[in-house]
């Protein structure tokens, strides 16, 4: 008979804190993966057993003992474990925060009888309403190609579904997860999704394709106990289809079978709050530990996808046409936007061909991706404009609410009866955002529906289906938003998409703007003529010679990002390097840049030949929430010289002091 061990290493999520040693009691039986409540100084908390043995660095006398182990689920696996170890190790965050934050609130409640008695109840799903089974259609060629790729792939092969918007790309992956629930009755398919576009209409096609099968879903906006339901789901194996939004690369699974990430391109993979860890990636990574194929699905990858396309690590699948009988991609055209003193910002022009499309009985749908009515006010008579106390930035005027406010903070304002600075009463809005372009349209189509769709209109899931669902039903005669608007829909009655003030992100400075520029506008133009008649597009820029521009009338990406991949290569910049961004906050900019000065000078000391560290600058909005921002980056060949030297580094950081820091690998935006 084996010997009980002793000793268990326990996670949990304390700051400092590795894995624990703990005794365990000898009636006791604990396995790896099993969630435990253990004393820490002297609260009671939950951990995870990682580790098991009979010797610890502690006398084992003088060890303290688990208070109590949880049977009410099984043990987390071991891919699992090496899922948030790894994550810990690539991100340099703390292994137990890691796992413990990526476990549902539920599950890490300490033990009581009536937990117990809720935890049985979690095993019941809500009755998904039974749909109407849907005939998959038969795929075309190029589907059916991409498809049996996949399907012959042995062990991890990642793939790219290059396909243009509405080329079918969704099709591919219902066929793909059919294929592979079939051939194992107990493999399980993640298909991530950005938030945005974890939408009932997808969510019901899928149900709607496996009627048989347990599928359940996954975001942010989930109730504690509903994500406890579907997580619980997943990991027992009952649910097979696991739709989810970033945080679900995460969920444990317990047989993987098939990895998808749809719009793999999208910004929302990586954003978010504290960890800032690429799901993209993460889902890549799992694939690959578990040996199962992963579809990266978009119309306009990712630079660092495109790059592994490139090179021959991923296989390139394209879809080169619109799926649905006579759809096809809409035309694009580049028109001036009005000129710099005009206060329109639809040109005659193009309101004559919202004329046009709208007396058909089409819709409109126009693009613009600024919130509120203009960008702030200001005083023609004196210099004043309306900026935000906390923050470097201006506020925006709110027309609604006749607030100024600021995007960045939150502060929110009474728009002042004068200025401020000289009296006079006549202050003006300046710039266009969504609301006064709501206004401007009403104004110009008198008796047309109008729909403004963006964060301050629309809050939550249920809103925004309940206006879709009105554009679906033809109910609305131009849509108006933000990038709300951008994604996944499928609308079908679309004629005419107009795309305001591109030029503006053109423009800015980051790395990746152009990337993302591309990509949401071609989502855009995307909504247009989906089903049967030809769209059009109209885009409103003050450069049409510029590349970007002359890429994106063609709606060709690879013109886009071959020039550009070219150029980072030639420049030794992402993705042919690697970077991590170290941001100091402080009171003061002088006490940021003291901070990431001293982080520099330990850096030099400790980045030999591979990596550089360069110089703290301020950030370009410097100020937020009353905190002052600078930041360093830190440049690697590989991904391992990087690893090493962060942590390195961060061990020569100071444990407490005025500044905060931050540390993110693979920064988003630079
Ligand atoms: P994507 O995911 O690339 O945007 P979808 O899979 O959503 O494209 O397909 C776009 C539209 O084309 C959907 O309405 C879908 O039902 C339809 N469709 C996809 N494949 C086919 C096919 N082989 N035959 C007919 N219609 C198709
Ligand atoms: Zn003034
Ligand atoms: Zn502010």
């Amino acid at each position: 008979m084996k010997t009980p061990s002793q000793v268990a290493q326990v996670l949990v999520d304390v700051p400092g804190l590795p894995a624990l040693d703990y005794a365990v009691p000898e009636d006791m039986d604990v396995a790896i993966g099993d969630r435990v409540s253990v004393t820490v100084v002297t609260r009671a908390m939950v951990g995870i057993v990682v580790g098991l043995s009979d010797t610890s660095d502690v006398p084992l006398n003088k060890l303290k003992k688990l208070r109590s182990v949880f049977r009410d689920m099984p043990p987390l696996g071991a891919d699992w474990l090496a899922l948030t170890r790894f994550a810990a190790t690539y991100y340099i965050r703390r292994w137990g925060e890691v796992a413990l934050s990526a476990l549902p609130t539920f599950m890490k409640r300490n033990p009581t009888p009536t937990q117990a008695k809720r935890f049985v109840a979690l095993r019941e799903l809500p009755k998904a309403k039974p749909l109407p089974y849907e005939a998959p259609p038969t795929l075309n060629d190029e589907q059916a190609q991409a498809l049996a790729r996949i399907t012959q792939a042995q062990g991890f092969e990642p793939f790219l579904l290059f396909g243009v918007t509405g080329s079918g790309k969704t099709e591919v992956y219902l066929h793909a997860i059919e294929s592979v629930l079939e051939k194992d009755p107990d493999a399980q398919v993640l298909l991530l999704v950005p938030e945005i576009n974890l939408t009932p209409q997808l969510e019901n096609r899928v149900r709607a394709r496996f009627p048989n099968e347990t599928v359940v879903s996954m975001h942010s906006e989930l109730a504690d106990g509903a994500r406890a339901k579907a997580w619980l789901a997943v990991h027992e194996g009952r649910a097979r289809v696991l739709i989810g939004t970033r945080l679900a690369v995460f969920a444990s699974v317990k047989k993987l079978g098939l990895v998808i990430v749809d719009e793999e391109h999208d910004p929302s993979f990586k954003a978010g709050d504290g960890s800032r860890f690429s799901a993209r990636d993460l889902a890549v990574w799992r694939a690959k530990h578990a040996q199962v194929p992963v579809i990266l699905g978009s119309a306009t990858p990712s630079l660092e996808t495109w790059a592994q396309q490139k090179e021959g690590r991923y296989t390139c699948l394209t879809l080169g046409g619109r799926a649905v009988a006579k759809a096809t991609l809409p035309s694009l055209e580049l028109v001036p936007p009005p000129g710099p003193y005009d206060e329109a910002i639809l040109t005659p022009y193009v309101v004559e061909q919202m004329e046009a499309v709208l007396s058909q009985g089409r819709q409109v749908l126009v693009f613009l991706n600024r919130r509120g009515y203009a960008s702030s006010v200001s005083c023609p008579a004196c210099e004043w404009v309306s900026t935000c106390e906390h923050c470097s930035t201006f506020t925006v005027f709110h027309k609604a609410e006749g607030r100024l406010i600021c995007h960045h903070c939150g502060t929110s304002k009474r728009l002042p009866p004068a200025c401020p600075s000289c009296g006079n009463v006549d202050i003006l809005p300046r710039g266009h955002g969504t609301e006064r372009l709501e206004e401007t349209l009403a104004t110009l189509f008198p008796g047309k529906t109008v729909l403004r769709i963006d964060r301050d209109r629309i809050q939550g899931k249920r809103q925004a289906d309940a206006a879709f669902k009105k554009v679906h039903q033809g109910e609305v005669d131009i849509l108006v938003g933000t990038q709300m608007i951008a994604k996944g829909h499928d609308f079908k009655h679309v004629g005419l998409v107009v795309i305001l003030n591109a030029d503006a992100q053109l423009m800015s400075p980051d790395l990746r703007a152009r990337e993302h520029l591309f990509a949401t506008l071609v989502q855009v133009a995307g909504r247009a003529g989906r089903h049967g008649e030809k769209g059009r597009v109209l885009v409103q820029t003050r450069y049409p010679e510029d590349g970007f521009f002359r890429a994106l009338e063609r709606q060709d990406y690879p013109a886009f990002a071959d020039p550009l991949l070219a150029e980072r290569h030639d420049n030794y910049a992402v993705p042919y390097v690697h970077q991590a961004l170290l941001t100091c906050r402080a009171k003061g900019l002088q006490d940021a840049l003291f901070f990431l000065k001293n982080a520099q000078r330990e850096g030099f000391a400790l980045m030999g030949d591979t990596v550089r560290v360069y110089d703290p600058v301020p950030m370009s909005i410097l100020k937020l929430h009353d905190e002052e921002r600078a930041q360093l980056l830190v440049e690697a060949d590989s991904r391992v010289d990087l690893n090493r030297f962060l942590w390195a580094w961060t061990q020569t950081f100071p444990r407490c002091g005025d500044q905060a820091y931050s540390l993110e690998v693979d920064p988003a935006s630079v």
